[in-house]
């Protein structure tokens, strides 16, 4: 008998039975219109500037310890997971997704992020750079996971990956960015260190882990009896109640590490206690895919007492260039943190992410001063020195002071009629209220000026400025406290402009 494919290809001998099933689950969805995919979500604009907060925390990271940013495709052969991961973890058997396309190749989405890299690492001849090779990425990753609080299918991660290196001061080093990077988006955490051992010693551990669980196979759970003979490292980690009551008296790894593994793991622990690092050891941790070696380790936030989300972790897995064909035995270490859990914690814990605000709105009043404007804006946007924004689809001036004011923007300068035609503009500040009429072609400059003194915290007096020309418009008059009070006020500059 064939063993069972792994590759969920759904290729079916009743075709006819398969067009109902699908049928059936159109019907099932078709009320609810077009909707993401169960599982999936949306990041809105409005919740981005968390996500924006994390990739710019990651990149920091990145630089300050030397990883090089790669892309791989989200698409790949299937083959490099299920050789890569392990063909009986589960995230390879039930939770990848995987099909045939058109032109008969079994591919799947990527559910992980080293596999990849560890792809482009051979396949481009990395073997011969200087090592380690340092590479960080950042990207979405898929897996087909029960739907629950806290998990996607689509899911994103950052991770960092360093390969042909076995010194355990880059273990160390990576516990420490991950960490690092979790502390700097104000997220407290404690991290859990383990060391499976190499395949050598891990194969002894194994053996008494079997030896172990069968003398206790009657109280285990249907999923841990098979896991007994298929992946007993697995048993480690099964969430019921009575197989957590039998893992506390199971054997442990460390003391089965041999004598090159535990050194090992010694100096990266000293590393850590050097470092100062919230850490413990957590030696039941071994984390889900085949590939590791030696050192592992999880982040947890000092808050999640049921234990339930891992925020990120890593490992070191020293065979794995080997199994996606490199040519010799190559280390490697790498850790991955899963930004969607990163995001739902910040948010949890009130975590205050700035959002970003424009410096300066473009208004105008007519068609000639729209066109003005729209030609200034071009100049103003590649400033360098202040951020713009505008609303040129909209003629009413006080529609787009609305739009200034929501966006809280600090200088709104501002053409109209006249303006055009005495070669000025106005500049007002929209927090004092006060407005100033000045020269339309110093207008880069004046701008730069008062937002360096706003940087700088200083009180802004525009009716005090040596160059300013003081001269109000007009129309409308300056000093004036109420936003209301001064929309009126524009409101009836523009009732009389356009008239
Ligand atoms: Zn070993
Ligand atoms: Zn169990």
């Amino acid at each position: 008998m064939p063993k069972k494919k792994v590759v969920i290809t759904k290729k079916t001998d009743k075709p006819a039975e398969k067009k109902v099933a699908k049928e059936v689950k159109k019907t099932k969805r078709s009320k609810k219109d077009l909707i993401t995919v169960t599982g999936m979500r949306d990041i809105l604009p409005q919740d981005q500037r968390y996500w924006e907060k994390v990739r710019a925390v990651a990149k920091q990271i990145s630089k300050d310890y030397g990883y090089d940013r790669i892309d791989t495709p989200i698409l790949e052969y299937a083959d490099l997971f299920t050789r890569g991961i392990g063909s009986q973890t589960d995230v390879v058997e039930k939770e990848m997704f995987a099909f045939t396309d058109q032109g008969g190749d079994d591919l799947a989405l990527r559910p992980e992020g080293t596999a990849s890299v560890v792809r482009a690492y051979i396949q481009h001849g990395m073997l011969n750079n200087t090592q380690p090779v340092k590479f960080f990425y950042m990207g979405p990753l898929f897996r087909h996971e029960k739907p629950q609080s806290g998990r996607y299918r689509q899911f994103f991660q950052f991770g960092f990956e360093a390969i042909g290196e076995d010194n355990p001061a880059l273990d160390a080093q990576l516990i420490l960015m991950g960490w690092n990077a979790l502390n700097d988006l104000g997220i407290e955490s404690v991290i859990q260190v383990n060391s499976i051992g190499c395949r050598d010693c891990r194969e002894e551990y194994k053996k008494a882990l079997v030896k172990y669980y069968k003398t206790k196979s009657k109280s285990l759970c249907e999923s841990c009896k098979t896991r007994i003979s298929k992946n007993p490292l697995r048993l480690l980690d099964c969430k019921e109640d009575s197989c957590k009551e039998i893992k506390k008296d199971a054997p442990q790894i460390l003391d089965y590490l041999d004598n090159n593994c535990k050194d090992h793991f010694m100096k990266v622990i000293g590393y850590l206690d050097e470092l100062d690092l919230p850490y413990v050891l957590s030696p039941f941790t071994v984390r889900g895919l085949d590939y590791y070696t030696r050192t592992i380790f999880e982040y947890w936030a000092v808050d999640d007492s049921e234990g339930k989300n891992a925020l990120g972790g890593g490992g070191r897995y020293d065979s794995l260039v080997k199994i996606l064909g490199g040519r010799e035995e190559t280390p490697a270490c790498g850790l991955a943190m899963g930004v969607d859990r990163i995001v739902a914690k910040m948010r949890e814990k009130n975590i205050e992410v700035a959002e970003e605000r424009i410096d300066v709105f473009v208004a105008q009043l007519g068609d000639a001063a729209k066109k003005k404007a729209m030609v200034m804006y071009e100049t103003l946007r590649k400033n360098g020195s202040f951020t713009v924004s505008q609303a040129f689809h909209k003629d009413s001036l006080k529609k787009q002071l609305e739009i200034a004011n929501k966006m809280r923007v600090k200088f709104t300068v501002i053409i109209g009629q006249k303006e055009v035609g005495d070669g000025t503009i106005m500049l007002r500040d929209m927090q004092g209220g006060v407005q100033e009429v000045i020269d339309f072609n110093k207008i880069e400059r004046e701008l730069k000026k008062r937002l360096e003194k706003y940087r700088e915290g200083a009180v802004i007096d525009l009716t005090q400025g040596e160059e300013n020309n003081n001269k109000m418009s007009g129309n409308v008059s300056g000093g004036i406290n109420e936003n209301e009070e001064k929309n009126e006020e524009i409101e009836a500059t523009e009732r009389l402009d356009l008239e």
